[in-house]
């Protein structure tokens, strides 16, 4: 049987054209995408197009489209065999960590892609990141399982999983990196998987979808000079609940009383506090210096080697889920869909 494709696009600058007369980049009818890449026509597979009317820049991403994401995929899980999704680079970090969260027990690929340059430009990186992640989401074992069953970006050669990805350079096409787990695939003259790297899910795993996300969360740098004025009132919102706390080096945060005291209080009010490096790569590990120590003693979870959008993302997700501050508190620590090595 002819692998069974679903092209979801959801806008960014991989499906745009140049107006002629304007010179401004416009979105184009993705229905005509073949006009555009006529070798997709080579593919001896089945491929539809699902498009977002209008298509969004990713920079307008939300949860309610991630769990219409989810939804598109969920409802269609039994006619396809993988699903392309096109989605501007800015936030496709963030979208591929929700739905790596999302869809608990995938079985399927999920390979996101998009463009620095436009589809209709002479220069575009957008057909051979499309054809590539095409080519790759109907990739089978030679006993006909999918070769990559997760959520994944295909971007500039590499395959990485998706949520530990960043996107790192806003120029160049090689936008994304994974700083602490290696591509699970790279693309040269042939495809050259990396199958120990890659999820091998259970013979009994089934989707479950969670389609309910919390976003009461927030991401905040830590800088020399951060007022305690400004960390008290961001810790006492009422109606945030996960903080992802992005500090220095291994984990590391000024050991002043101010700092300690307001995220013991955070803490015991039930909000859950997760340490993430602003370093690209490495791990957070409290028990190294005594700033780090004293930040466990206050309740902080360490996100070791977790990057800022699987954080952010996992908590909406887990807390979305019903779970308490402690269960949250306990899963952000351990890896539940290969986040953290
Ligand atoms: N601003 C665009 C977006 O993220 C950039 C891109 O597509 O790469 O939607």
């Amino acid at each position: 049987m002819k692998p069974r494709i679903l092209i979801i696009y959801t806008g960014g600058t991989i499906g745009m054209m140049k107006n002629a007369e304007t010179g401004a980049l416009e979105s184009f009818d993705f229905n005509q995408i073949r006009d555009h890449i006529p070798e997709l026509r080579l593919f001896d597979y089945e491929i539809d197009n699902y498009q977002f009317s209008p298509p969004i820049d990713s920079s307008d991403m939300t949860p309610e489209l991630w769990v219409k994401l989810a939804d598109i995929i969920a409802s269609r899980y039994g006619r396809y065999d993988g699903f392309v999704l096109l989605h501007g680079t800015d936030t496709m970090a963030f979208t591929a960590s929700a739905l790596s969260f999302m869809l608990e027990g995938l079985t399927k690929p999920v390979v996101l892609t998009g463009s620095q340059l436009p589809i209709g430009a002479m220069r575009t990186d957008g057909r051979e990141n499309l054809i590539t992640a095409i080519e790759i989401a109907a990739a089978r074992t030679a006993d006909g399982r999918p070769r990559v069953p997760e959520v994944c970006i295909y971007f500039a050669s590499h395959l990485y999983r998706g949520n530990r990805t960043t996107k790192e350079n806003a120029e160049k096409f090689n936008a994304f990196a994974s700083y602490n787990y290696p591509p699970l695939a790279r693309a040269g003259i042939n495809i050259n998987y990396n199958d120990a790297l890659i999820h091998q899910p259970g013979a009994d795993e089934r989707l479950v979808v969670h389609r309910t996300l919390d976003n009461r969360v927030l991401a905040l740098t830590l800088f020399p000079g951060i007022r305690p004025q400004l960390i008290d009132n961001v810790f006492r919102m009422p109606d945030i609940r996960g903080i992802v706390l992005r500090t220095f080096g291994s984990g590391n945060a000024p050991s002043k009383p101010w700092l300690i005291d307001a995220l013991r209080r955070a803490s015991d009010a039930g909000k859950v506090v997760v340490n993430i490096t602003q370093c690209q790569s490495g791990s957070v590990e409290m028990g190294l210096y005594q700033t780090g120590i004293r930040l466990r003693e206050a309740g902080v979870v360490s996100g070791r080697d977790m990057t800022v959008e699987a954080a952010v993302a996992k908590l909406m997700v887990l807390f979305g889920c019903g779970l308490d501050a402690d269960e949250v508190h306990r899963r952000m620590e351990i890896a539940i869909a290969g986040e953290i090595s």
